[in-house]
């Protein structure tokens, strides 16, 4: 067996000790006589299961008491939906920032059920940097303002929560979740698929203020009710059993390597040499305004886009592998997430020096 150095954007890599734990534990959970996959979702093993993960999120993002902890199905994609269904509160109008694709879904969403006002969009700057907050145009009337607080497909990244001026927030942390510290006081909501920085696909994490639940619109589909999950602990319907599971061990990976502020550390030297390798060449270059680069999503590009498919190739040789850009954007991208090691990064630094002596 030999595992290559996986930068996909989603789903992504996983942190290798959660994999062999998850491995060892497949057959048989803790003396259960069964594996998680065949556990009832009421049951008090999994039960225990759901609530640990719970805590361990709690502890890591250090939540605090008045907001609730979901574990949903259908995505960050559901959530696009469920954000302004449960936050609308009896206005009709809510406020967008436009940095890119994932902002677009998310406002092509909320139109179906609100008029979206956009405070700022990036569009005229190709979606390369975020639009300074001074230059925001802010509706109050608007029941909430969403970011996107890391656009995973062009790579850029609040480097700080954007002052919303008293508007209820909701992020958008479906890639960066985990990755660094956040005052969650700051936000009305946060919602995040798992599959780029926190788990498999499959199950989606919203923490949401209690004072703003209860209120959803009539329509609201069950599933996607915010207030009716909080009160049947996700379990309205059968929640993704062994998604959950695999998202509470790399919880515990994340407490064991140190918790958010080393996760953090790390993250930042891991994007630092990326980015400085690229940076130091001519031979590649990063779109995105620096002052926004995503520590997460690292796009870049060779100075001859001809070299590309010849890039993939070695690079998929050389043991490092999903280095394309989204197909909507094209170029490349690397993926660095909390479970790609740093050695993966040295190993792509290395790579793209040796590329840029023989091909350069
Ligand atoms: C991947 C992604 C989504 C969509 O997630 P799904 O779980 O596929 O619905 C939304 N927002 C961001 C920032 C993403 O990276």
């Amino acid at each position: 067996m030999s595992r290559v150095y996986n930068f996909a954007a989603g789903p992504s890599i996983f942190p290798e000790p959660v994999l062999e734990q998850a491995r060892d534990e497949l057959l048989e959970w803790h003396g259960a006589g069964v594996s998680v996959l065949e556990m009832s979702h009421r049951g008090k093993d999994f039960v225990g299961i759901a609530e640990k993960a719970e805590a361990d999120l709690r502890e890591l993002l250090a939540i605090p008491t008045d907001y609730k902890v979901l574990f949903l199905q259908g995505g960050a994609t559901g959530q696009f939906a469920a954000v302004p269904l449960n936050l609308l509160r009896g206005k009709n109008k809510v406020a967008y920032v436009d940095t890119g694709i994932w902002s677009q879904k998310a406002i092509a969403e909320a139109k179906r059920y609100a008029e979206v006002a956009v405070a700022a969009s990036a569009k005229s700057q190709n979606y390369s940097t975020i639009p300074p907050r001074g230059e925001w145009v802010l509706d109050p009337e608007a029941a909430y303002l969403h970011y996107t607080a890391n656009e995973t497909i062009g790579g850029v990244e609040y480097q700080d929560i954007p002052d919303s001026n008293g508007l209820p927030l909701v992020a958008d942390a479906s890639s960066n979740i985990l990755s660094r510290s956040l005052d969650i006081n700051r936000l009305a909501a946060l919602y995040a698929g798992a599959q780029k920085n926190a788990g498999p696909a499959g199950i989606t994490i919203v923490i949401a203020r209690e004072d703003l639940l209860g209120q959803a619109l009539p329509i609201t589909p069950s599933i996607l009710d915010w207030k009716l999950q909080a009160d049947n602990g996700s379990m309205l319907n059968t929640p993704p059993t062994y998604n959950w599971y695999l998202l509470g061990l790399v919880l515990e990976w994340l407490k064991e390597q140190g918790g958010l502020a080393a996760i953090e550390a790390r993250n930042i030297r891991k994007a630092e040499k990326l980015y400085g390798a690229i940076d130091a060449s001519a031979f590649y270059s990063s779109p995105v305004d620096p002052a926004v680069r995503s520590r997460m999503n690292v796009p870049f590009r060779l100075a001859n886009a001809d070299l590309e498919k010849v890039f993939l190739q070695e690079a998929r040789a050389a043991g490092l592998v999903n280095l394309e850009g989204h197909r909507s954007v094209g170029g490349l991208r690397a993926s660095i997430y909390n479970a790609l090691p740093e050695a993966g990064v040295d190993a792509l630094v290395t790579f793209l020096a040796e590329f840029e002596a023989q091909h350069g």
